[in-house]
């Protein structure tokens, strides 16, 4: 690869600013999900960028322990009170619709409307972003604000989707390096009107798709966009023979807030791309935070399940999920939201990373060192019962489906504490039970309260997900 190319294009970022912030106002309207034409007409529209495959996958296919749902689309929703005015308009926001909400016209009082509708008290002035992919239901989201003023009255209630039979679409842009040796960028395309979460990493990902293509790599690069979670089990299903290829991978969301990058390392930690990441954030001179590895987040959690563990980490801004970014999951996080600085600075940071992955990795073997000296666990003395008991994950490619098994809210996008908490330490116990991880092990590395990692092993190990076993290799 011709350095001089790469420094060019590190001078066009304030151009590819513009381009990114264009095309996050083109994609915003649109109403996506993890199936549908809104993720197509998101293909299409940045397809006039990178000539994407396109690939169409059959509901009921099964990938890995999963079944690609029914297709989603919507027209049109509303909430109309008895004198015909609208009181929720999708057409105003498509975050107002519970998204894959089933189709839906019929006349409520207010005590049945009042149980399909989500609010935020402690955010009253923002509509919540919710989704129901893997259970039937409907619902509308409004502001806590809104919510208050309804009264008692005839709603009339329409929702006008569709859910059958069809498929799940996702797009690829594979660009051709001297050797099969590959890059990975992975970023999701299922996010409704929801701009740092989900547009950023669209973005961003198309204009480092366009623009490197017309340079000569040692690297070749994949760029993945796929529905969330569901998209990224059926890439894996499907791809399960290109895997090996994959040297070095990042998950690309949450770029565009003005937030110090946060970068996620992948599972195994101190992988090639760990250390390039990290050099390359320390060579700005920017404040930056490093995280290891934990098994909730976007789709490094399947790239990262132990059946692959492959390297992939994760660069973002602020933490998603938690009180610095509160913006998270609801209609702030608008085009307002994201700035283009933060962006053009993102995709200059990335295109670092790319350049330090294609120069050779001395430097970053002295790095190596380093980053290995890990903190030693904590010793303790008086070791609670069960503390050495090893599971293996019988489903350690990706994720196994908990929401078919009735351990997992169906209702995504909720960011609550108590949902969250059992949530996390299933995921922490699927990722972690290799065989070599203990449950103090993942309790220590996870924070997690020891008596809860054991009774939630429990739970899984009845529903056949865990298998326990004594660690004979001590
Ligand atoms: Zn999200």
């Amino acid at each position: 690869m011709k350095k001089t190319e790469f420094v060019n294009l590190q001078k066009l970022a304030s151009h590819v600013g513009d381009e990114m912030h264009q095309l996050m106002n083109e994609l915003y309207p649109i109403c996506r999900s993890i199936t549908g034409d809104g993720v197509r007409k998101t293909l299409k529209i940045i397809s006039k960028h990178v000539p994407l495959d396109i690939h169409e996958i059959e509901t009921g296919s099964k990938v890995f322990d999963w079944t690609i749902p029914k297709e989603w689309n919507i027209n049109d929703a509303y909430v109309a009170d008895s004198t015909g005015n609208k009181i929720i308009d999708f057409q105003k926001s498509n975050l107002h619709v519970v998204n894959y909400s089933i189709p839906i016209n019929k006349k409520v009082s207010l005590e049945e409307l009042k149980k399909h509708i989500h609010t935020i008290p402690e955010k009253p002035e923002l509509i919540p972003y919710m989704t129901s992919y893997y259970n039937e239901n409907w619902g509308f989201c409004m502001s806590h604000n809104e919510f208050k003023k309804l009264s008692e009255d005839e709603y009339h209630v329409i929702i006008d989707s569709t859910l059958k039979e069809g498929s799940l679409t996702y797009g690829e842009y594979y660009l051709k390096g001297e050797t099969d040796e590959e890059i990975l960028f992975s970023t999701y395309v299922c996010h409704p009107s929801l701009c740092n979460d989900n547009l950023s990493g669209i973005v961003l990902t198309t204009m480092l798709a366009k623009y490197l293509t017309n340079l000569s790599k040692k690297y070749s690069i994949r760029f993945l966009f796929i529905p969330e979670t569901i998209g990224a089990i059926t890439w894996l299903c499907v791809n399960e023979k290109l895997v090996s290829n994959i040297k070095h991978g990042l998950v690309v969301t949450c770029v565009g807030d003005s937030g110090t990058f946060t970068y996620k390392k992948s599972r195994q930690g101190n992988t090639e791309i760990d250390r390039t990441v990290i050099e390359v954030l320390r060579k700005t001179n920017k404040d930056f935070r490093i995280k290891d590895f934990f098994p909730w987040g976007s789709d490094e959690r399947q790239f990262c399940s132990p059946g692959f563990n492959l390297p992939v980490g994760s660069l973002y801004r602020s933490q998603y999920g938690t009180s610095e970014f509160p913006e998270y999951h609801t209609s702030a996080d608008n085009l307002d939201f994201v700035k283009k600085e933060s962006l053009i600075e993102a995709f200059s940071t990335y295109l670092s990373i790319i350049l330090n992955l294609e120069q050779d990795n001395t430097k970053k073997i002295a790095l190596n060192k380093e980053l290995s000296e890990r903190p030693e666990l904590i010793k303790n003395n008086d070791l609670p019962e069960g503390h050495d008991l090893v599971y293996y994950n019988l489903y350690p490619k990706c994720e196994p489906n908990l929401g078919k098994r009735g351990l997992y809210s169906m209702l995504g996008g909720q960011n609550k504490p108590e949902i969250n908490r059992f949530k996390f330490t299933l995921l922490w116990l699927l990722n972690f039970s290799d065989g070599k991880h203990s449950l103090l092990d993942i309790s220590t590395r996870s924070g997690i309260e020891f008596n809860a990692i054991k009774n939630a092993a429990k739970i899984l190990e009845e529903h056949g997900i865990l298998n326990f076993q004594q660690n004979f290799f001590e």
